[in-house]
């Protein structure tokens, strides 16, 4: 086993952190007291292809392998987690699983946009009654005759490059609420699943890739949170919005294992995220420590403090072994979606641990937003909720060892 990154890899590890220190952290104080991250953002991330990983580059990614992916997303994390997220959902969530399951027209239509930084791109599953729960969601798409919607696809195709997943004509009429969008307000389109045949629980969601500015969509931002305040969170109200089959994602009823297999990929990337958290408080927490002076020396000479750093420093590396175990996993066309749930399991609740003892490092400055560790703590926090929370990560392991199901 060789544990030692490619030059290839160390590569792109150096590009993101310089990135990240030149476009992300100047700034992440000012965006997340803004509650905003500037959308120029972006067309940055397009630019220098952190949109694009693991995606072909006939559809304008720009290649390379999950561990880059995760080196990235990592990098990302360290900097700012609101930016992070954006990169996890538009590319991880919605480009990528387009990229799998993706008719030819609906990977030419969306892919190029959302690689570049055009276009942004979010998840639709989460509902108000519905989230651990994502499989007995309830909004609709029924099935209409009269193919009235506009031509399918994005912003800018033609006619010509309609086509997609499931049955071709007519239309499906969508309604139903969305709750927590990341990316909501700013996004292009949504990957939404509804509940598109008769067929009880999952077996009845389809996935549909929907345009947001498809009349009857509109989009509440969600503020008030308590990390993550840079990011556009978005509550997605549909009222009879008229979607044309060609649409759909994948097959019809197959939309919650196109969910589970994004979100299988989904839970790697939140790792990596985590990974760069943990990482972030244990160089903030070393810095301090040899700066701060109490009892006329240091406080990294006294052992508890120390005992603090250790534990940090302990939780990054177990968090990033677990998670480069998935990404070696995916690359090698290896089963990898319990390892991810452990990945996404450990690192979510090492962060928070990680976030926590920096904050205790710090002392009474910890408790200010001029140092690094408050926001750290609150953007680890909805780690352990989103992509499934702990518990569901655990009944995920636990399914895997047992052979039955607990849900
Ligand atoms: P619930 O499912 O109501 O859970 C409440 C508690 O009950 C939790 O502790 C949970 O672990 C526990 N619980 C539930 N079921 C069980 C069980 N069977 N056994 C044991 N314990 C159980 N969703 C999207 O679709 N797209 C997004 O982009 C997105 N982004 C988000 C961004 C933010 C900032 C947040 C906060 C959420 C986001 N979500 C998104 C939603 C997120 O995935 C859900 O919040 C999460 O899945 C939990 O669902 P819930 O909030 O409804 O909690």
């Amino acid at each position: 086993m060789n544990l030692e990154l490619s030059e290839e890899q160390e590569a792109v590890r150096r590009l993101a952190r310089d990135f990240v220190e030149r476009e992300v952290v100047p700034h992440a104080t000012a965006w997340d007291r803004a509650e905003e991250v500037d959308r120029g953002i972006v067309k940055k991330l397009g630019e220098v292809g952190f949109l694009g990983l693991t995606i072909d580059e006939e559809y304008g990614g720009s290649g390379g392998d999950h561990l880059a992916y995760c080196l990235v997303t990592e990098e990302l994390g360290r900097g700012d987690s609101s930016v992070r997220g954006i990169v996890s959902v538009s590319l991880g969530l919605v480009a990528k699983t387009i990229a799998a399951w993706g008719s030819e027209e609906q990977k030419r239509a969306w892919l190029p946009g959302l690689t570049s930084g055009e276009y942004v791109g979010c998840f639709g599953l989460t509902e108000p009654g519905t989230g651990s729960d994502a499989g007995n969601l309830t909004t609709r798409a029924v099935r209409d005759g009269g193919g009235t919607s506009r031509s399918w696809g994005s912003p800018r195709s033609s006619e010509a490059e309609n086509g997609g997943g499931a049955g071709s004509g007519g239309d499906y009429v969508v309604n139903g609420t969305k709750m927590f969008i990341t990316n909501g307000t700013w996004a292009d389109v949504v990957l939404l699943f509804a509940r598109s045949t008769d067929a009880p629980g999952h077996r009845g969601v389809s996935a549909f890739l929907v345009p947001t500015d498809t009349p009857g969509l509109t989009r509440r931002a969600v503020h008030g949170k308590l990390g993550l305040r840079g990011q556009a969170t978005a509550e997605l109200v549909l009222e009879d919005v008229r979607v044309p089959a060609s649409a759909m994602l994948g097959p019809e009823g197959k939309g919650f294992s196109v969910a589970m297999s994004a979100l299988a990929k989904g839970r790697m990337s939140v790792a990596a995220g985590c990974v760069g958290i943990a990482q972030a408080a244990l160089d903030a927490a070393v810095r301090y420590a040899g700066e701060r002076e109490q009892f006329g020396k240091t406080i990294a000479r006294h052992q508890l403090v120390q005992e603090l750093i250790s534990d940090i420093a302990v939780d990054v590396d177990a968090a990033r072994l677990l998670t480069w175990r998935v990404a070696d996993l995916i690359d090698r066309g290896k089963p990898f979606a319990v390892e991810s749930s452990k990945a996404k399991l450990f690192a979510s609740e090492a962060a928070v641990r990680a976030a926590n003892n920096a904050l205790q490092v710090f002392g009474g400055y910890g408790y200010i937003d001029e140092y690094p560790a408050g926001k750290l703590l609150r953007d680890a926090r909805v780690m352990t909720l989103y992509e499934g929370t702990s518990q569901i990560q655990k009944l995920v392991i636990g399914r895997a060892l047992t052979g039955v199901s607990a849900f």
